[in-house]
């Protein structure tokens, strides 16, 4: 199933992932399945920002009371990889629960979104999925 990603959830992903490089940046992706239609920062408090993030609990339970209460749906998590590779790490799998949320890997100017599985193809945890980028008005600069 292909998901459709706002251009502008990629702009502010990777404005975020490079003020804060070398310590890999995190946040939430909200929408649906298939549609991801805005994104947030959260703080990475990550014992070590450098290799591991770890989103801030507090925001992320901001969110889901938010989203409990009628707010913008959870679709999902974006971290960065400031190495440069957006494949999901042994790590992430590790940490990745299974309950099909999408995960968006950032990585300079490459990114790519996957699924959670209990059976994924990558590392036993991700399933990748194609996307197409949703072009909207004023977001030229990109
Ligand atoms: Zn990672």
């Amino acid at each position: 199933m292909t998901t459709c990603i706002s251009r502008s959830v990629l702009i502010g992903t990777r404005r975020i992932s490079a003020d804060l490089a070398p310590r890999e940046a995190c946040g939430l992706l909200f929408g649906s399945a298939d549609a991801i239609t805005a994104m947030q920062g959260v703080e990475n408090v990550a014992e070590d920002p450098e290799r591991r993030f770890e989103i801030d609990p507090a925001a992320l339970f901001a969110a889901l009371r938010a989203e409990r209460a009628g707010g913008p749906r959870i679709a999902g998590y974006w971290h960065s990889h400031p190495s440069g590779d957006p494949t999901p790490s042994a790590t992430d799998a590790a940490m990745a629960a299974a309950d099909g949320k999408l995960w968006l890997i950032v990585a300079g100017e490459a990114a790519s979104l996957w699924r959670t599985s209990a059976a994924g193809a990558l590392h036993g945890r991700f399933d990748a999925v194609p996307v197409i980028v949703d072009e909207e008005p004023g977001a030229s600069e990109w």
